[in-house]
């Protein structure tokens, strides 16, 4: 995924395009800050005759899917499990725990 900011000028407002190789998967508008993302990327970004410069990448909230899911232990405590995480004390000593095995 690559963030770009047109910088042709003219016409072309100056939105943040998010572009996965040539594919257009989400933009941003001139002034704004909320991504508009497409349900099916646009193939074929077309950048000839246009100008782009590096955009901001922190616009799109490019999602990692590593939502936390919550694990009760044995004793009634609740722990937060992502994919390489749990809030408990063992994984915060060990670097694992067994409830990283309940995850997904
Ligand atoms: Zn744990």
């Amino acid at each position: 995924m690559e963030a770009v900011i047109e910088t042709t000028g003219g016409l072309f407002p100056a939105h943040t395009y998010l572009l996965d190789s040539n594919n257009l998967v989400a933009y941003v508008k001139t002034g704004e800050t909320t991504a508009f993302y497409f349900k099916n990327p646009i193939k074929g970004f077309d950048k000839r005759g246009r100008k782009f410069a590096p955009g901001n990448k922190n616009l799109f909230n490019i999602k990692k899917e590593t939502h936390g899911k919550t694990v009760i232990g044995s004793s009634g405590q609740v722990y937060t499990v992502t994919e390489d995480s749990c809030s408990c004390a063992g994984f915060t000593y060990r670097g694992t725990c067994k409830h990283m095995g309940k995850h997904g």
